[in-house]
């Protein structure tokens, strides 16, 4: 990762900044003095400066052992989102209101994820069925776009085409800030604020490749429009329209 926070702040700083401003050991007998170890903006774990040759690329690497987002292989959930006591009969109204409301609920990821196509919108129900996302017992139905984001990556050449070139340029991962193992643990810190971050990633030359940390090109904190069910319905083209109630059906 390129920027990381300042030791003990929520300021980003490149490996030059934070060399020149934690400095290094001296020869004094004795110096154990060891920099403090920046953060993580993603997972807000610990990170050392790694720092080669003046011409290489300096990077932060994550401490050992850390299960950050940021560095997680696409493919894997980013959290255990099957929930422990489901609640099946609320799954099932809800994703009924979900069906109901798609198109609402399309423009609301859509409104995350840019250039959302119709399969990606297809394979996140999918996920969502696999995993019963829908039975956590204090999902709402305000909360499902900014849930189901979670569930996949979003590569340029999964989004919609224009003329057969891929509209979004980058690859887009999800999550919320913070160490968090289960949807549930995240739950509760929902209530009081998650920030949900979306991580642009310069995406790999091989399409069956996946991005690596170093590939961070940029990270936004997301505000979600949690009001997004009362608001009139936006444009959807028909082409996706047709895909999605094919696929829903
Ligand atoms: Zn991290």
């Amino acid at each position: 990762m390129r920027l990381a926070y300042f030791p003990g702040t929520r300021r980003k700083v490149t490996v030059a900044e934070y060399v020149s401003e934690t400095g290094a050991k001296t020869a004094r007998t004795g110096d154990d003095y060891i920099a403090p170890d920046a953060q993580c903006p993603a997972c807000l774990g610990n990170m050392y400066a790694v720092r080669g040759a003046p011409q290489r690329i300096q990077f932060f690497r994550h401490r050992v052992g850390l299960n950050c987002p940021a560095s997680r292989p696409a493919g894997e959930p980013y959290l255990r989102m099957t929930p422990v006591e489901p609640d099946v009969v609320g799954g099932i109204e809800l994703r009924r209101a979900f069906i109901e409301n798609w198109r609402l609920h399309y423009s609301a990821i859509r409104t995350l994820a840019p250039c959302l196509s119709p399969e990606e919108f297809l394979t996140i129900v999918g996920s969502a069925d696999e995993l019963r996302v829908w039975e956590h017992r204090a999902l709402t139905e305000s909360w499902l776009p900014q849930t189901l984001v979670l569930l996949i990556d979003f590569p340029p050449w999964t989004g919609l085409r224009r003329n057969g070139v891929p509209e979004r340029d980058l690859w887009l991962r999800f999550w919320y800030q913070g160490q968090h193992e289960t949807f549930s643990a995240l739950w509760i810190d929902m209530q009081h604020g998650a920030t949900l971050c979306r991580a642009s990633f310069e995406p790999p030359r091989r399409e069956t490749d996946r991005p690596r940390y170093e590939n961070l090109r940029k990270q936004s904190e997301l505000q979600p429009d949690r009001n997004f069910l009362n608001a009139p319905a936006k444009y959807i083209p028909a082409f996706i329209v047709r895909t999605v109630e094919h696929g829903l059906t």
